[in-house]
This record gives C-alpha cells, sequence and structure tokens, in this order.
C-alpha cells in the first residue's frame, strides 16, 4: 500500500450534501459525527469544501432543481473521490420517486460507491457504509 492510499483509508475527509430530502438521514449523519458515536475515531473528518473531500455523503433524491449542482461538487472534488448514498431517497428516490421534480435515485447521475439503506439509517449503520467503503479503498 502505498503512502497515499495509505493516508485515505486512515483519514478519509467527507463532504456532506443533502439533494433534498425530509432531513432525517442529516440529523442521524450529524448524530454519527457527534462524540456519542465518535466517526472521528477512524480518522473521518467532516469538511466544507469539495476541493478537500474525499467521499461524497449524498442524502435525499436527485430533484430537477438540485441535479446539476450535485454534478457540480461532485466535479470539484479531487480524484480518487468516492460516493456514498445515505437513507432509502439516495438509494432510489423513495418516498418522493415518481414525484414531477424527482430524478430518482444519486446513481443516475454520479457514480455510487456505497448504500446506506433505512429510512432513516441509524448513525450505526452510516458508521458501517463508511467502514466498508474504507475496506473497498483498501483494496483497490
Ligand atoms: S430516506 Fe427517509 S429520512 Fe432520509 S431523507 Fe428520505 S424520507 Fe427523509
Amino acid at each position: 500500500m502505498n503512502l497515499f492510499k495509505w493516508a485515505r483509508t486512515k483519514s478519509p475527509w467527507i463532504i456532506h450534501f443533502n439533494t433534498g430530502g425530509c432531513n432525517g438521514c442529516d440529523i442521524e449523519l450529524t448524530a454519527a459525527l457527534t462524540p456519542r458515536f465518535d466517526l472521528e475515531r477512524f480518522g473521518i473528518l467532516l469538511e466544507g469544501s469539495p476541493r478537500h473531500a474525499d467521499v461524497l455523503v449524498v442524502t435525499g433524491p436527485v430533484t430537477l432543481q438540485v441535479k446539476d449542482r450535485l454534478v457540480r461538487i461532485y466535479e470539484q472534488m479531487p480524484e480518487p473521490k468516492h460516493v456514498i448514498a445515505t437513507g432509502t431517497c439516495a438509494i432510489s428516490g423513495a418516498p418522493f420517486k415518481e414525484c414531477y421534480n424527482v430524478h430518482g435515485g444519486i446513481d443516475i447521475v454520479l457514480p455510487v460507491d456505497a448504500y446506506v439503506p433505512g429510512c432513516p439509517p441509524k448513525p450505526e449503520a452510516i458508521i458501517d457504509g463508511i467502514s466498508k467503503l474504507i475496506q473497498k479503498i483498501k483494496k483497490e
């Protein structure tokens, strides 16, 4: 394992983007970052800028309004980059699926590396999804 890969697996920086969900998933992700669940013990840090982030954590479905912004944020991230779809909305668009302004899940517009099911997923499930992504990066 080279130095860059070692650094990426030991301390992936994440950026969170809500594409238009109900905020339930955001609350659970925020809970995962608090000292109670302590996502930082894996070296995971929440970043404000896509230019500094390795992993894009998306909550909510892809809406007509946000689609271009989501793609732009992804394009601003440096390579190699990864995407986690968090919650049922981000996975498939449900329960907003087939609304007039909803395209569907995140994988319609971005390559998704990990899916965290649930409505909303518990903090433990989010931590599990991120640690599985880290295992995947190690194997790449
Ligand atoms: S998956 Fe559930 S909790 Fe999460 S944004 Fe969608 S409706 Fe809200």
